[in-house]
Parts: C-alpha cells; structure tokens; sequence
C-alpha cells in the first residue's frame, strides 16, 4: 500500500460528511455501482457517472488496494415509472421492435461495453445481472417476509415500509420522513395493491401478457427493481461493504429500498460509504433518453450531432468531464469543450516531450520542489478525489516540463524522474487518459521523416559535402527542430512553441 492511502477522504452521503476512509479488510475494498439498464443506448450523461466510478476503482488500485468491483446489468425488472407502475423497460422496447427481450438486453449491453472502451473505462471485477440472480432475489424476499417486512397480495409481495420504519428508520440517505411522504401523496391506497403508497414491490405478479417472468412461491412473475441490487451486493460482497455508488438520481427510491431491504434480513446497515454521481446536463436541464435531451456518445465521436461544432476524441470527453468534480452539476457545451480540448493537447505536448529532457546531475539541487507538487496530487485526490485541482496540478507539472525543456528551469536527475512518473501516473494510470491516437500518427510520421533527414545529413557529411549538411541542420531549426549530435548518433528535439 502506497502511505498516500492513509489520507483519503470521501463525502459519504449517507452522513453527509467528508470522511478518513478505512476499509473494512484492510487492504481490500468491495465497491458495488448500479449499472445500466439495457433497453436503449447509454447517453453521455449514464456515461459521466461511469467515468466517475472508474476513476474512483482506478484510484484505490494506484493507493494499492485490491478492490473488487461489481457493477450490474439491470436486464429486467426496471419499470417505466421508477416507482412500481408501467411496463418493464426491456419487454417494451422488445414488444415495440419484435425483439426477444434478451436480443434488446444483447444488442445494449454489446453497446455499452463498446463505449465503456472508447472512453479506456476499466471493465469492473464483476458484472452480474437480474436475470442470473432470481433464485438470489427470490431467497432475500422469503428472509424478509420472515422477519415480517412484506405481505403477499394476489401473488406480488410488497415491502412494507410502515412496519419497516417502526422498528428501524426509513429515509435516512435521503433525509426523507415517512409521515411526510405519507402527508404529501396523493395516490389512494384503496386503488392499489399496497398497504400503502409508500410500500415497494419485491416480486410483481406477471400479468398473461408479461413475456419475462420466473416461477416463484407467490406466482410467476419477475423481480423489483430494487431487489437486484441487494442480491446482488450481497452475494459478492457480503452483507456489509465498503462502498456503494450510483448517480444522484438514484439516491430515492432505489438506493433507499435497497438499504430497507439489507436490514430487513440482516438488521445492519448494508454499505459504510455511499457515494453519489451528480448530474450532466445538456443547455441546463438534466440529460436524459426520455425528453431527448441528449448526445449519444457515437453521434459525438463521429461529429454527427447538431450540438457540437466537430468531432470529439472520446479521451477529450474524459477529460472535460474530469475537470468538474463529480460531485458538481457539469454543463455540456460546445465552447466548454473547445476550452478542454486545447487544454488537453497542451497536456499531451509537455507529455511528448518528456523523453528528452536535460538534466542536472544526480545530487545537484533543483529549481522546482517536485516532491511538494507530486503531493499536492495526493491531495487532491484524496480530497474526495478532487479531479479538477488534480488536472490543475497537472497543468503546473507541464509548466515545468516546458521550462525544463527550454533550459529556463534546472532539475536533477531524481526530481526529473519523479516529474515524468508522477505526470505518467496521474494521466494515464488515475485518470485514464490515452494520448489521442492522431497524435501518435503525427509524432510516427514525424520520426521517420526525421530518421532520413539524419541519414542524408550523415552521407553528406561522411562525402565531405558540409554545405548540404549545415543547411539541413539549419532549415531544421528554422523549423523549431534541433539536432543533437552524441555519441549514439544524432537525436532530435521539438522546440517548445511557449517559448
Ligand atoms: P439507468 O440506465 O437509467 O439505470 O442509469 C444508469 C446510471 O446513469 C445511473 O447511475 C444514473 O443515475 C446515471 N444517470 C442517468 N442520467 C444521468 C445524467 N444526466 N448525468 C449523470 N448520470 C446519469
Ligand atoms: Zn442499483
């Protein structure tokens, strides 16, 4: 374990406080993500709170933690309405397209998974779905209509959040109060199977036109949506975790009923971190696949979108989306991108220039303090891994990339060292990020056409001919390239254009 873990910090959203976090194996942490729900094609937004995990299961990993990481597919069970009411979104999107529901769970999951790629997401430790954990589902229900937490009405068993709340309390994530919730619904209980408006469904009685349903003991039928989670996290984390995460947007009812459901069968609290994803939003309102009011991430990529004035690399998406926390509301807009992506080439300029920068002997002291700016990228991330002071810090460590390539700046060889695995570490393995690949054409390109400007220069020095030698040398720093002769042969170096 790096020393660094000592100090992270995260906002845990169940407290509302920024909290030292400590695994409860040491050395080893358990996350669990709500996943998609596969019945349409995931949108920049879905996205965002991906990358945000990600970022969060990359960090742990680079402190030196074993974290396994579980993020599930929600392939049945998702109604339309996030309360009990509507049709499953995987059977409509089925019915409405002939489609066997899992060809539409198929061709989405095969969608996000693609995307997740684009973006260098890391796949989790483990990706389960509903549908593989009904008999999972089905046991949690019968624990909790055991400890008397649910009753069965014509075949659907219901979470019964009154009965619930007189004995443990419901609503503490989302600081919600029962007797409000009661006080302000409108919906009449008469008309409804539930005891009470606020009670969830744990199993729903499929109706003879239903195509995804399960035998059970009450009837054949499919899961609620909020079971999933708890099967799910349970099985492959155990009854208590460390982490749980998801958007915002999640926080009430899904992630409340999850924690009921926990401690209905195991009277402790199920998770000690939970973490919430704020929101991206497309012109200010949230974006979303039922208002339209948003951007596929393939319609971005490939530029055909009437929001954005070009193509974007996906990593510049990344890393627009990391300069806001992820705590923060981000705001997706053309001129915010151009800003990030001139930022980002900046970045991967100072990269490509690490490999040859000169330094000061071994033992010589520095004009920089590396070792104060590599912790202050601690800092930031273990500030509730704080994205955008981290970026910003990594702008500084490009400055002194640059001065130490202009000669302005002197660094020994340790600090220089320390520099260029710091930047490295933070870019490619915390943040993810990969340098764009037309660059790396344009940078392939460019040595190939340097390897026979330098062999021509060598024959026409080895022929005695210096004027064609000397003018190749000097139409080449006329064009901001220097030659470097040694004693391996010659080199070259890009001028910094800053200079
Ligand atoms: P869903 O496929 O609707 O279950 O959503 C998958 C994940 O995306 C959930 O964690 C949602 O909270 C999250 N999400 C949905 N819309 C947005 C948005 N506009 N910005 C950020 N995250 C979102
Ligand atoms: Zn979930």
């Amino acid at each position: 374990m790096r020393p660094e873990a000592q100090r992270l910090h995260l906002y845990n959203s169940l407290t509302k406080e920024k909290e030292t976090f400590t695994p409860l194996n040491e050395g080893f942490v358990g996350m669990y993500v709500c996943g998609p729900t596969v019945y349409n094609n995931v949108h920049l937004g879905n996205c965002r709170t991906f990358l945000s995990f990600d970022l969060v299961y990359r960090y742990l990993q680079h402190l030196g933690y074993k974290v396994r990481y579980v993020r599930n597919i929600t392939d049945a069970g998702h109604l339309e309405n996030d309360a009990d009411s509507g049709e499953d979104r995987i059977a409509k999107k089925a019915r409405l397209e002939s489609l066997e529901p899992m060809e539409v769970v198929q061709r989405y999951t095969v969608d996000f998974h693609q995307v997740m790629a684009q973006f260098n997401a890391l796949p989790p430790s483990i990706e389960p779905t509903a549908t593989g954990h009904i008999i999972e589902q089905i046991a949690i229900i019968e624990q909790i209509l055991e400890s008397g937490y649910a009753y069965i009405t014509n075949g659907s068993v219901y979470f019964d959040v009154v009965r619930f709340n007189e004995d443990q309390s419901y609503g503490k994530l989302s600081g919600r109060k029962l007797e409000d919730m009661i006080a302000n619904t409108r919906e009449l209980a008469a008309q409804s199977e539930k005891k009470n408006p606020q009670d969830f469904a744990l199993w729903k009685k499929a109706e003879p036109r239903h195509i995804m349903r399960w035998p059970s003991p009450w009837s054949d039928g499919f899961p609620g949506w909020h079971l999933e989670c708890t099967a799910m996290s349970t099985k492959y984390l155990g009854e208590q975790f460390d982490i749980h995460g998801g958007g915002m947007d999640l926080k009430f009812p899904h992630h409340e009923c999850e924690i009921a459901q926990a401690e209905a069968c195991n009277k402790t609290s199920p998770v000690r971190f939970w973490m919430h994803a704020n929101m991206l939003t497309l012109n200010g309102k949230k974006m979303a696949k039922s208002t339209g009011n948003h951007i596929l991430p393939g319609a971005l990529f490939s530029g055909d979108n009437d929001k954005m004035s070009k193509a974007i690399n996906p990593t510049v998406a990344k890393f627009f989306m990391y300069q806001a926390h992820y705590r923060s509301i981000l705001d997706f807009s053309n001129d915010a991108l151009m800003a990030s992506e001139k930022g980002f080439y900046r970045l991967m300029d100072a990269v490509a220039l690490m490999d040859q920068l000169p330094a000061s002997p071994k033992g010589t002291s520095s004009e920089i303090d590396v070792t104060a700016w590599r912790q202050s990228c601690y800092d930031a991330m273990n500030d509730d891994f704080n994205s955008p002071i981290l970026i910003a810090q990594l702008f500084e460590g490009a400055k002194f990339i640059n001065t130490i390539a202009d000669g302005s700046t002197q660094v020994n060889q340790e600090d220089l060292a320390l520099l260029c695995q710091t930047m490295k570490a933070f870019l490619f393995d915390v943040l993810g990020l990969t340098p764009p690949q037309e660059g790396r054409q344009d940078h392939d390109h460019l040595k190939s056409a340097m390897d026979l400007l330098i062999d021509l220069r060598k024959s026409a020095r080895a022929n005695k001919d210096f004027a064609t030698s000397d003018a190749i040398r000097d139409r080449l720093q006329e064009a901001g390239i220097q030659l470097k002769d040694g004693k391996d042969g010659t080199s070259f170096s890009l001028k910094n254009p800053n200079s």
